[in-house]
């Protein structure tokens, strides 16, 4: 009876020191395999007395179950600590790599920030217009030399007769117009098409932001306070302001708007060509002919309209040489902003 009790002891050293589910095994066979040391035990019981054999093989079959309930703890253990290792969730995650807004999303959002810090409400258009919104209501009939500019060769005309790709956003000053009454100030982001040969400063496809107030009462003067106050804001440094004269067939009297160089304040430089001053926008009153278009009254009704680059305006403020890039996709441009 005492080496039953010595196997015992042994046994619960030998799991106690076990450390792999192979080592578990080798126990198993050493204590119930086929030549285990229990079946030994039970093997001699064919030998003994009626009474004896009753007695030692209930107490065997009790530590054969013993035994078996201990070794499958400890498995159960070694279980769990395996899923541990899979799913420890104390260990440092990997890095998932984030990404951000493109430089022209970046932009666009400063720029509707400030129009919007300055009561404009931001509006969009369609990217596929009708000849109506993208000329004739601006002052461009098919016969007029300036739509001649913009649409030959450079629109991109659809199959369906009247339909195009919209030249610039000056579209949307008239579906705005034509569904919403004055006094209103807006701001309109969008893309526009031009089928141009690309190169460094051409592109099929880039940004726009036009820009529409109609009061009772404004001027140009009223224009260049906003636009002034935006480039400060914009570039965050002073910016100096320059109308000149020009034409634009939607707009009387029309002007160009060049701002000082944000680059090298005005002292001359490759963005500038060497003059001080980078040209960035059209700009002039809404010409009677645009309100007429709209059915609003001319004589009732003034206000100002303009048009700059939206991804000129990136490049000037990151310094990008090539316009080219923003359509890209290369990341080694993308990740530096
Ligand atoms: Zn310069």
């Amino acid at each position: 009876m005492e080496k039953i009790e010595e196997i015992k002891k042994n046994f619960l050293s030998e799991i106690k020191k076990a450390k792999s589910l192979k080592e578990l095994d080798l126990i198993f066979n050493e204590y119930l395999g086929k030549g285990g040391k229990i079946s030994v035990f039970f093997k001699k019981l064919k030998d003994l007395p009626i009474e004896k054999r009753k007695i030692l093989g209930k107490k065997l079959n009790f530590l054969k179950e013993f035994f078996e309930k201990e070794i499958e703890k400890k498995k159960k253990i070694f279980f769990q600590k395996k899923e541990k290792e899979i799913f420890d969730i104390t260990l440092p995650p990997k890095k998932i790599e984030r990404g951000h807004l493109h430089p022209l999303t970046q932009t666009k959002r400063k720029v509707e920030e400030i129009f919007t810090s300055f009561g404009f409400e931001v509006v969009e258009g369609p990217e596929i217009e009708d000849e109506w919104h993208n000329f004739d209501a601006l002052n461009m009939p098919p016969w007029h030399p300036a739509r001649d500019v913009l649409s030959l060769g450079k629109t991109f005309y659809l199959k369906e007769k009247g339909y195009l790709l919209r030249s610039h956003t000056s579209a949307v000053q008239i579906r705005y117009l034509e569904t919403h009454n004055p006094p209103f100030k807006i701001i309109v982001p969008g893309r526009v098409f031009r089928a141009e040969s690309t190169d460094a400063s051409h592109e099929i496809d880039f940004w726009q932001l036009e820009g529409l107030m109609v009061q009772k009462e404004t001027s140009l003067a009223n224009f260049k306070a906003v636009i002034e106050e935006f480039f400060k804001r914009f570039f965050e440094k002073q910016i100096k302001v320059r109308l000149r004269p020009s034409y634009f067939p939607f707009v009387e009297p029309g002007v160009e708007v060049d701002i000082s160089c944000p680059i090298c304040q005005m002292k001359g430089c490759s963005v500038c060509k060497q003059s001080g001053f980078i040209e960035v926008a059209g700009a002039g009153m809404v010409h009677p002919f645009v309100f007429k278009a709209v059915k609003l009254n001319p004589r009732e009704w003034q206000g100002f309209a303009f048009g700059f680059g939206l991804t000129r305006l990136a490049m000037i403020k990151y310094k990008i040489s090539d316009i080219r890039y923003f359509n890209s996709g290369d990341l080694r441009f993308l990740k530096q902003f």
